[in-house]
């Protein structure tokens, strides 16, 4: 394939694999990337010795990863050490119960016993159900949806009847388990595609179930290595990462995409392009209006998108011992997922998640200190905040519920270096539409079919890849998404 080549707009994970991949079939590959860096929002950010996930924290099936780079010849060894973290994680709730989530089952259950007596029996019942409902479903987000009648493919046939259509997450857990708090523990999951549990669809149980059933991972040196090993196993392979090069707009001849004029007003030609930026941004910046009949910017706009985060990056002058990962429950969780997502309003007593992952991996902070990374779930920008005037208020209240809800009572006293981004910050500095970090929502509406497709409708060569297309936000379905392109491209152009 030495004489076909392929442009990618975008270094975010979803890019990254898809120029792995078809840099190893030997295509002639280059990525533009607007920022400095590679790696989108999986990327680090350093500040004073102190290295800070800008986004994801959590990986699960780190076999989506390893296939992936075995599919392009390459070791996955060779790129990232992960390790399975045990417990998993640990939740707080608003009466003080901590409980820790293990991996081992053995040491897991002793815990439910603990904390939520007379669930166990329920629970071996979900984690059965959840394995025939994951094992048919996952089948179901390797291959696109690009056809009315790729629903009428076996695999979702089978799938269908397991997936509790019409039922939300919620929904679901209440048919296994009777403590409501323990609901929340299976259920909160819902929250890494920015939903809520009592309206995400009954499908995406199988966010819980795959933590339960395959662990939590951290890459040694942090989550951003993920980006790290795709970009050099892509260069690797000869792939070319052009960054600090952004792009203005895709250039079309007709419905045939064709190339990019860069920001610098250079153009360049390639047989296939793909789009990694997010995805409406990237709608509505990259492509004339006219060319997208489907996606106006009247249709994106109405469009149902995740919640976006409220964050606080914090480097710590001392060693915090808390797990590497910690959730906060507010009190009322329902009516805090009522804020986010319908009422669009700044919570007094929000949830949020505590990243500590130095005490898992040294070489993140300097000896001695933490990396520490607040996230709280708030509104996208389809809400009416104004985060100019709440930001400083908020991150107070935030750094108080800290104080008043965990060990870190001492937390201003140890603050050495200190960044905030708001979701107006990650529309304006990292181009996601809205805020909304998650990116499309994944309700039923915005699915498989429904969802943009891996081919973007009416053009046999501009494709997308990342959280907004097929299968769907989060890192390992983000993979298969560069892999469904990949495989689309190398079908059309190797004929
Ligand atoms: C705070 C946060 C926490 C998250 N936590 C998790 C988690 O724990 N686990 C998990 O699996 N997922 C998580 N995610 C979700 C998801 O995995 C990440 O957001 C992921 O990085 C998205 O990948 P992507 O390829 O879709 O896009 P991105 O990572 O956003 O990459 C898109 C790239 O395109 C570039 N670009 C945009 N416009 C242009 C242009 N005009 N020209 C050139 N380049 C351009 C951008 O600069 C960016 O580098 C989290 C996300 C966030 C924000």
């Amino acid at each position: 394939m030495k004489n076909k080549s392929i442009i990618i707009i975008g270094a975010g994970p979803g890019g990254l694999t898809s120029a792995m991949l078809l840099a190893s079939k030997g295509y002639n590959v280059t990525i533009y990337e607007k920022k400095s860096h590679f790696g989108g929002r999986n990327s680090v950010m350093n500040l004073n010795g102190f290295k800070f996930e800008l986004g994801p924290t959590f990986v699960m099936l780190p076999d989506v990863f390893s296939e992936t780079f075995k599919e392009a010849g390459k070791n996955i060894e060779d790129y990232m050490t992960m390790t399975r973290l045990d417990p998993m994680y640990r939740l707080k709730y608003a009466d003080g119960t901590d409980f820790f989530v293990h991996f081992d089952k053995e040491n897991l259950k002793k815990e439910i016993t603990r904390v939520f007596p007379g669930e166990i029996d329920g629970y071996d019942k979900y984690m059965k159900s959840q394995k025939v409902k994951y094992d048919r479903l996952y089948k179901c987000l390797t291959v696109p949806y690009m056809r009315w009648y790729n629903y009428l493919r076996l695999k979702l046939l089978k799938a269908f009847p397991v997936m509790d259509l019409g039922k939300s997450v919620h929904g679901v857990l209440s048919k296994y388990f009777k403590s409501e708090d323990f609901k929340i523990a299976m259920a909160f999951q819902a929250k890494y595609l920015g939903m809520s549990p009592w309206k995400c669809p009954g499908a995406f149980t199988i966010l819980s179930y795959v933590e339960h059933a395959f662990g939590v991972y951290h890459p040694q040196g942090g989550v951003h290595k993920i980006s790290e090993g795709l970009a050099k196993a892509a260069q690797d392979s000869g792939a070319i990462i052009k960054l600090s090069t952004g792009v203005k707009e895709i250039i079309f001849d007709k419905n045939k995409a064709i190339g990019v004029e860069l920001e610098n007003g250079e153009k360049f030609y390639a047989d296939s392009i793909i789009m990694n930026a997010d995805f409406a941004y990237g709608m509505s910046h990259l492509i004339p209006e006219s060319h997208r009949p489907k996606y106006t910017d009247k249709n994106l706009n109405g469009r149902d998108y995740s919640c976006s985060t409220f964050m606080i990056y914090l480097g710590i002058s001392k060693k915090y011992n808390i797990p590497h990962h910690n959730i906060v429950f507010s009190e009322d969780y329902k009516n805090n997922t009522e804020e986010i997502y319908e009422r669009m309003t700044l919570s007094a007593d929000p949830s949020f998640y505590i990243h500590n992952p130095s005490v898992t991996d040294d070489s993140l902070a300097p000896e001695g200190k933490s990396t520490l990374y607040v996230l709280v779930p708030v509104p996208n920008l389809k809400g009416n905040i104004d985060w100019e005037k709440e930001k400083s208020k908020f991150r107070d209240l935030i750094l108080d519920k800290i104080e008043e809800k965990t060990e870190l009572k001492d937390i201003r006293q140890y603050i050495e270096v200190e960044k905030v981004i708001t979701p107006l910050d990650w529309q304006n500095e990292f181009s996601v539409y809205k805020g909304g970090v998650f990116n499309l929502s994944h309700a039923l509406d915005q699915m498989l079919y429904l969802r943009p497709h891996n081919r973007l409708e009416g053009y046999s060569n501009l494709y997308i890849v990342g959280g907004g297309t097929h299968p769907g936000s989060g890192l390992p379905t983000i993979v298969e998404s560069g892999r469904i392109s990949a495989r689309l491209i190398d079908e059309e152009l190797g004929k």
